[in-house]
């Protein structure tokens, strides 16, 4: 029998047996070996679903081995390792077709494999994984090397692609850039990364919380606290912090929104200071990334010591263990914590 974590009703989530049926044709199954907890999965729960009808199979930054393989998929073997990717492209809507798949909101999804009982259960972002197995598009199944562990690898299905890709796609910084990160939980160290990566002359991380500017300076901080940059990431979205990464923004500078707002938050912008100082804004929906791109990219930039995702592990947990994850989040007492099964 298959577990995973489910949101059964408003607030209550427990691990619950579930029924993972066969894959359909273009899609394939996965035995997933390791799982990110990541923040919005706790959005998912605390909005009641975010839009996901329930009963909702919890997690999206997965990875694991193909375990079935439907119909007519090419280029995926069974034993072949996996990262499975919520953000892929359709290829058809008027995005894709213009040759913007980076900007595609209609990702594929795999409906109908996955219950609880006899409800179907709608897996997080289409991929679903705090559970022992799950059924995805083809299309979101991208394969990594195997030499990279597997809680590290599945990094890259989230954070990291967020993150690194806002920096290096959303953004392109440039070298000799210098950047500003407001938020530094797995995300902003992300981000810190690829400033990192793309050759930033100056990375300044700010937080609240000390601890979160100590590791800051261990994944390629160079300053703590505020200064004048080119490129402000506000990797929190309230309106305080967006403000911050304006007011952060030498002439010519870029703001980069990447931190999911509560419903209704306003920012206020002072037109004049943005005239004078020709401002760019813009929003990076989890980097812009596209997986079946990216993926190999960012796993080679690892293999090749460029990107720190052993550092991001700092607690292996059991599926059991799920729920309690959530808690040490919000504490701010892990920078990820995956589960390994
Ligand atoms: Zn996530
Ligand atoms: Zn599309």
């Amino acid at each position: 029998m298959d577990r995973g974590v489910v949101l059964k009703a408003p607030g209550a989530v427990a691990l619950e047996e579930i029924v993972v049926s066969e894959p359909g044709p273009g899609e394939v199954r996965v035995r997933l070996e390791a799982s990110g907890v990541c923040h919005t999965d706790l959005h998912v729960i605390q909005e009641d679903g975010w839009g996901h009808p329930l009963p909702v199979l919890l997690g999206h930054e997965g990875a694991g081995t193909i375990d079935a393989v439907g119909e007519g998929v090419d280029g995926l073997a069974v034993g072949d390792r996996v990262v499975l990717g919520w953000k892929t492209a359709c290829g058809t809507c008027v995005y894709c077709a213009r040759g913007q798949p980076r900007l595609c909101k209609k990702p594929p999804a795999a409906p109908g494999r996955l219950h609880l009982g006899d409800d179907e259960l709608t897996p997080v972002l289409r991929t679903g994984t705090f559970a022992t197995r799950t059924v995805v598009p083809a299309v979101a199944a991208v394969k990594v090397p195997g030499e990279l562990p597997v809680e590290q690898a599945c990094l890259l299905g989230c954070a990291v692609a967020t993150g690194v890709m806002s920096v290096l796609e959303t953004a392109k910084v440039w070298e000799g850039a210098r950047v500003a990160v407001i938020g530094c939980g797995a995300v902003g160290l992300s981000v810190i990364q690829g400033a990192r990566i793309a050759g930033a002359s100056e990375i300044r991380a700010i937080d609240t919380d000390e601890r979160k500017l100590e590791q800051a300076r261990r994944f390629g901080a160079t300053h703590t606290g505020e200064g004048p940059v080119d490129f402000a990431f506000d990797v929190v979205g309230r309106a305080s912090t967006f403000e911050l990464a304006l007011s952060l923004l030498a002439g010519g500078g870029t703001a980069v929104l990447i931190g999911l707002s509560p419903s209704g938050e306003r920012a206020s912008i002072d037109l004049p200071t943005l005239f004078a100082k020709r401002t760019t804004i813009r929003v990076s929906h989890g980097g812009d990334h596209l997986p079946q791109e990216d993926f190999p990219r960012l796993a080679q930039l690892a293999l090749d010591g460029r990107l720190d995702l052993a550092g991001m592990v700092t607690r292996v947990i059991a599926l059991e263990d799920v729920i309690d994850a959530f808690e040490v989040m919000q504490r701010g007492d892990a920078i990820r914590s995956v589960v390994k099964l």
